[in-house]
């Protein structure tokens, strides 16, 4: 599914719970054609709904060039491994999950490509370390991982049902609002703001 130009959703989130238990999450996992990169990678079951999306564009898992993960839960990083590229996340995720030497700051990734029109700010609160993916296309995409993780969460201002910070999370969602013409939630369909 085609978001703006360039800018593509290979799997739309999902979150499946019944009360307080989840019983399925995977992530919304977008590519970005000009920097061939990911932001996310879904749920591990989803590898090869990823790659139908991906050969459907007219690339293939070796043609991808960077991970951004938003964060380090394995509902977001399901099938990172697919990729043999470099997988970039904030520094306090590498830290927290202990797997510094598969991960790269996200600040490297702009040393990497030259990735005009991208940017990545950091939007905490779901955890520690979260950061989203502005790409400013025809339109401008804020991918936001579990900054915004239902559509709900933006459109009624509520935050995150998990989180570790609930001011902190209420600004992001405050400043993905104010900065997104189309929002990608980590588990709902995009949604949006202005025309
Ligand atoms: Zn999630």
């Amino acid at each position: 599914m085609r978001i703006c130009k360039g800018v593509y959703l290979l799997k739309v989130g999902e979150l499946e719970r019944d009360g307080d238990l989840i019983k399925r999450a995977s992530s919304s996992v977008v590519f970005i054609e000009d920097v061939r990169t990911l932001v996310d990678s879904g749920f591990k079951s989803d590898c090869r709904a990823i790659i139908l999306a991906l050969e459907r564009l007219g690339f293939s898992p070796k043609d991808v060039e960077a991970i951004i993960n938003t964060h380090l839960h394995r509902d977001h990083t399901g099938c990172n491994e697919l990729f043999r590229c470099e997988k970039y996340a904030h520094e306090l995720q590498i830290e927290a999950a202990g797997v510094q030497s598969t991960y790269l700051p996200y600040e490297e990734f702009f040393r990497s490509f030259n990735a005009r029109g991208i940017e990545i700010i950091e939007t905490p609160g779901h955890c520690f370390g979260h950061i989203s993916v502005v790409v400013h296309a025809d339109k401008r995409v804020v991918v936001a991982g579990d900054a915004v993780p239902r559509r709900g969460n933006l459109l009624q201002d509520v935050p995150p049902r998990l989180h570790v910070d609930r001011k902190a999370a209420m600004r992001s969602i405050k400043m993905i609002k104010e900065i997104a013409d189309i929002v990608v939630p980590g588990h709902d369909t995009p949604l949006t703001l202005r025309h």
